[in-house]
């Protein structure tokens, strides 16, 4: 057992603000926090933020926005209030912000102080236009580019010079680590040359402050990206110099788009907050980056967070690259939005009706759901199916017409309907009663002749549920004031 593995777990999401919150940050979110629960262990959040060009205030609120909405809460960080870090006051999980790198600078310095008097580190004063001259010159022989190592024992600066940079003294060194999902990985650190690890003592690069953030944050298991690799081998010669215990290792699967190439916008929405605009619910979300990557034991694919807390595991994660398949993801959203009940359906239509949602009658959109749910593939296509119940769409009058059913027919047979309507009381508008009432006039002019014109006249469309089933929804007054429009359509289209 590894001395990482004896300590009680603690992981971490450290993303960068620089842009939408991605899929595969929400993918390496879960298996973190998963990671987390199974084990008692806690989950931190860590904001990086080091690059101030590139981070955008926005792009944070995205990232808290979307671990509240998949469910994913974090388990500690400093106590913000709503006026101090902008955030709202009641939104995440005991008001605990995320730590950020921005905040943290002193200790980056401390660290970066350290490595320069012990000589583990040094200033170095060559330009960019010198590298770039070195860096051509080396590929030009064929050989790697790397730093040449200019600075590296300059007894005194060189006279009026400013320093660029701080580099690292890399030991020409193997560096070899045990990955939990790919095995031993074994690096050629003579292939890495100096590196730079800050700007200036105030601006650590993304390599190093990682490094100090992981130890201070006490992290047992760094489980992040497949992208992140080559990046590994640095943080651990940094953890060497600074006598750091080294954290365990896991790199997920890249995430690949249909055509196994990464996944890119091309293939299918990478932002997550994207799904929620288009009517995704976040526990297909979750179920569906669950297995980006990681198989479950049987063939069941359909998890709720609770159930994955119990299966998952790591040693179920495959190396080769995870295909994001958009049409599964709909397939999973329509299985999970089938297993809630028609009630939460209703409330978590909220957003996705064009109105405000007080001018529905609740009861009535219940009923709407019940009939139209397990037709749903999202929230955002409940209007597209079932906004005929609440607004009678425009149709063509020829669309009335049953095949080859003339005008003058349908006429007749839309007036037969509307007085058997009109004949049943208000309390009778179920299924069983209107099936029982229209059953001789069924008889007389067939299905189609009868179901299709009322079809259209109470829906305005060529597909919709039974007839009967919406008329039922409908009730009396509604279904008659459409039945009528539909007669005065086709009544304008005879010609006398
Ligand atoms: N900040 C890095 C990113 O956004 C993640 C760093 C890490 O997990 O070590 O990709």
């Amino acid at each position: 057992m590894t001395p990482a593995e004896e300590k009680p777990v603690r992981v971490r999401l450290a993303p960068s603000p620089t842009g939408h919150l991605h899929v595969g940050t929400a993918r390496t979110a879960l298996f973190n926090w998963l990671f987390a629960r199974q084990h008692g262990g806690s989950f931190i959040l860590r904001i990086e933020d080091t690059d101030k060009e590139r981070s955008v205030q926005e792009y944070e609120r995205e990232i808290l926005d979307g671990l509240a909405w998949l469910g994913l809460s974090w388990d500690e960080g400093p106590v913000y209030t709503a006026t101090s870090h902008k955030l709202p006051a009641t939104s995440y999980k005991g008001n605990y912000g995320p730590y950020r790198q921005s905040e943290r600078t002193a200790r980056y310095r401390h660290y970066l102080q350290a490595l320069l008097d012990e000589g583990k580190a040094y200033y170095c004063y060559c330009t960019k236009e010198a590298l770039e001259a070195e860096r051509e010159l080396m590929l030009a022989d064929g050989r790697p580019p790397k730093y040449g190592g200019h600075c590296r024992n300059l007894s005194l600066p060189p006279s009026g010079a400013i320093p660029e940079t701080i580099r690292f003294k890399t030991p020409e060194a193997e560096i070899e680590f045990k990955d939990m999902i790919r095995g031993k990985i074994t690096f050629d650190g003579n292939l890495l040359g100096d590196m730079v690890i800050a700007k200036n003592l105030d601006t650590p690069l993304y390599n190093f402050a990682v490094v100090v953030d992981d130890v201070d944050m006490r992290i047992t298991h760094v489980i992040r990206g497949e992208d992140h690799l080559p990046n590994t081998p640095k943080q651990i010669l940094f953890q060497r110099a600074l006598g750091f215990a080294e954290p365990a290792y896991a790199h997920l699967p890249l995430i690949l788009g249909k055509n196994r190439e990464k996944m890119s916008k091309r293939h299918a929405e990478t932002s997550l907050l994207e799904y929620r605009t288009r009517g995704y619910l976040p526990e297909a979300v979750i179920n569906f980056l669950a297995l980006l990557g990681w198989h479950p034991q049987g063939d069941e694919e359909i998890f709720s967070l609770d159930a994955l807390t119990k299966e998952f595991s790591l040693k179920r994660v495959q190396k080769g690259g995870a295909v994001f398949d958009e049409e599964k993801l709909e397939w999973m959203n329509a299985a999970h939005i089938k297993r809630l009940p028609v009630e939460e359906v209703a409330a978590r239509l909220k957003d996705f009706l064009p109105h405000a949602e007080a001018s529905y009658d609740r009861q009535f959109l219940v009923k709407v759901v019940a009939l139209e749910r397990d037709r749903l593939k999202t929230l955002g296509n409940f209007f597209e199916l079932a906004g005929f119940f609440f607004e009678l769409p425009e149709y063509d009058s020829g669309l009335l017409t049953w095949q080859d059913t003339g005008p003058l027919k349908t006429k007749e047979i839309l007036e037969k309907a509307a007085r058997i309507i009109e004949s049943l009381p208000p309390s009778e508008f179920g299924k069983e009663s209107l099936a029982r009432v229209f059953e001789d006039l069924v008889q007389e002019e067939g299905r189609g002749g009868v179901l299709w014109p009322l079809r259209v006249a109470v829906s305005g469309r060529a597909a919709s549920p039974d007839p009967l089933d919406i008329i039922s929804i409908l009730e009396k007054d509604e279904t008659l004031r459409r039945v009528r429009t539909a007669i005065q359509k086709i009544e304008s289209t005879i010609v006398l």
